[in-house]
């Protein structure tokens, strides 16, 4: 994680930075820090906490220079306080470097260096690396960016760097393997490098996308100069960015979680836009056209993803065994890469990550794609790692999520997994022209359908003040709710911190029945559908140990209403598509009770949101 932002141009680089820095604060809030360059010295500028905590630690902002690196952290190596917080100088404090990633080998860098003389004052591994970087330029009477490319091949690990030095006024080097880098090109010889594009959108529309072992060399009068860490000249591929800066802000409400929940109606509409024909009774991805062959011909499917991206590719598990006929697994992208899997060249790996960054399920495809599987992404972020790595795949066009709990990213996730399932299907004459046509009519009401559960937020409110005290809470669901169920007790856990479960309603009874008294509250996503009378008997069971049954049901239900202690109202729909509409009132019930204990809904505590670290 960690957000990187530098700037190197005309005007004030501070304003940008910070400017920059709240933007990519969803990466990692544990401290922030800039270093300025001017009139050959750099002013230090870093604290424990947020970016707001550092605005108030610089005070009235005497930091002049047009030169300039930010970072807000994610600490990894040592605790996040004010030391360990970036930008970190070098031995005579002539560098000043920002870091994102992990140097695995720093240990054995650092020996050496102290060896050397090196002096170290804070725990991280990117201390370490400006030192190196020092020691290397001083050894070989080279130039940084040289320096750079050169102790860049004695580093293990992942990372997206940014180093500044107070003798070149003119120059900044950044570099990257595995996690991202972004650098945007402005008129007169300005440049802007971040994380991802959110810091860079509202000065320049013309960005480079950093591959793995490129460094790069942004010069006030020389312009950009790419090489790889092997010094090979690479020619720049500049694009254009698609991003919008609306996007990017709050809208009016008070958290980005509200009006990412809010969104969905749209982010659905613009998921399946273009993608079904309701006259032509058909569903086309052209990420899918263009590997018909694979798709005709997979023995088996691997999702890969982790948290809420794992999540949904357990629905898509359901959806592609039930519309597609194809056998599924679905796999924590971590655990897949370190356990030698088997992998067949006709299988297909679908890798889900939001941002496209995941450094778990990165690893996961690289691994999949050294064994001849067909690799498939389904990411968010446009232009991010895992989308260029990936033989084909399909966007979820959810627009930029901010809030750290993921919500229409999640609902966008499975949204394209319903639609690559129906295309599958489709092309090995595994479901009905009926059925197949029934589906693109519930899909295309969708988000009506996720409007009305929307409606519900009254009701989940006032839910969500009865129980926000509770200790514990655990959820259940069978067949598609199942995943759902997961899904509402990490929102619940992430940002409330109440323990909470996610359970198979009929697993209940092998375990977590025991805890069930009267100060548990069972949320049960008890939907009309295939396994809605075992559900039923599901709560019959927590009532009889006087559980407090919270449930979501299809709209007019009658049984559970006089079973439960509150029900919330959702619009029915098929079976295939109920995870969609089901988790909105979870996502809501969450976003209040953590409202409600006083907590941080978009950032909270030890989260990040991009986790580019394993
Ligand atoms: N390893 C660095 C640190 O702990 C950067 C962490 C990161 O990118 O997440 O400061």
């Amino acid at each position: 994680m960690c957000g990187i932002v530098a700037y190197l141009g005309r005007e004030d680089a501070y304003p940008v930075l910070i400017k920059g820095l709240k933007r990519l604060e969803y990466r990692g809030y544990d401290s922030a820090g800039v270093a300025l360059l001017n009139d050959g010295e750099i002013s230090l500028h870093k604290c424990k906490g947020k970016v707001s905590d550092l605005e108030s630690h610089v005070g009235v902002p005497n930091v002049a220079g047009s030169v300039g690196i930010g970072h807000t952290r994610w600490a990894t190596h040592g605790p996040p306080n004010d030391v360990n917080a970036h930008p970190h100088l070098s031995g005579k404090g002539d560098l000043a470097i920002i870091h994102n990633g992990i140097i695995e080998n720093y240990n054995t860098l650092k020996e050496e260096l102290i060896n050397r003389g090196h002096h170290f004052e804070s725990e991280t591994d990117t201390e370490v690396l400006a030192h190196l970087i020092e020691e290397v330029r001083s050894n070989t009477d080279t130039s940084l960016f040289e320096a750079v490319r050169i102790s860049l091949n004695e580093v293990v690990g992942a990372y997206a760097i940014v180093v500044m030095d107070k003798n070149n006024p003119d120059q900044l080097i950044a570099a990257k393997k595995s996690s991202p880098l972004v650098i945007g090109i402005g008129e007169d010889g300005t440049y802007y490098v971040g994380s991802d594009a959110t810091p860079i959108v509202e000065y320049t529309k013309n960005v480079v996308y950093m591959e793995d072992e490129e460094v790069a060399l942004l010069d006030r009068t020389k312009g950009l100069k790419i090489v790889t860490i092997q010094n090979r000249e690479k020619t720049p591929y500049i694009q254009e960015l698609e991003l919008h800066l609306e996007a990017l802000e709050k809208g009016g409400y008070d958290y980005f979680m509200l009006k990412e929940i809010y969104e969905q109606p749209r982010s659905i509409r613009d998921c399946f836009r273009g993608r079904i024909s309701l006259q032509k009774g058909m569903v086309r991805l052209s990420g899918i056209e263009v590997h018909e062959e694979k798709w005709i011909n997979a023995k088996r499917i691997i999702i890969v993803g982790c948290g809420t991206s794992w999540h949904a590719g357990l629905v898509g598990e359901y959806l592609f065994e039930d519309l597609a006929r194809i056998p599924v697994e679905v796999e924590y992208a971590s655990e897949f890469r370190y356990r030698n899997p088997v992998i067949n060249s006709d299988d297909i790996v679908i890798a889900i990550s939001q941002s496209g960054e995941t450094a778990d399920t990165l690893a996961a495809i690289q691994l999949a794609k050294s064994k001849g599987a067909h690799i498939f992404g389904v990411c968010n972020v446009v232009g991010s790692t895992i989308s260029r790595e990936t033989d084909s795949g399909c966007y979820t066009h959810a627009g930029p999520e901010i809030g750290v709990a993921s919500t229409k990213a999640f609902t966008a996730q499975v949204t394209v997994l319903t639609l690559m399932a129906l295309a599958v299907a489709q092309k090995r004459n595994a479901i009905s022209a009926e059925r197949l046509h029934r589906l693109i009519v519930e899909i295309s009401s969708l988000p009506d359908k996720v409007q009305t559960a929307l409606e519900s937020n009254k009701m989940v409110e006032h839910i969500s003040g009865i129980y926000k005290d509770a200790r514990n809470a655990l959820y259940l669901g069978r067949g598609y709710t199942f995943p759902v169920a997961l899904e509402g007790a990490l929102k619940l856990k992430e940002i409330s911190y109440i323990h909470a479960e996610g359970y198979p309603a009929a697993e209940m009874k092998h375990g977590p029945i025991a805890l069930i008294d009267e100060e548990m509250p069972v949320f049960v996503i008890a939907t009309h559908g295939q396994s809605y009378e075992k559900v039923v008997s599901n709560i019959q069971e927590v009532k009889a140990r006087k559980g407090k049954i919270i449930a979501i049901v299809t709209a007019g239900e009658q049984h559970v209403l006089t079973l439960a202690d509150h029900i919330i109202e959702i619009p029915k729909t098929d079976d295939a598509l109920v995870p969609i509409v089901s988790v909105i009132p979870l996502q809501l019930l969450s976003y209040h009770i953590a409202l409600m204990r006083g907590c941080n809904v978009d950032q909270p505590r030890n989260l990040a949101k991009s986790v580019t670290v394993e």
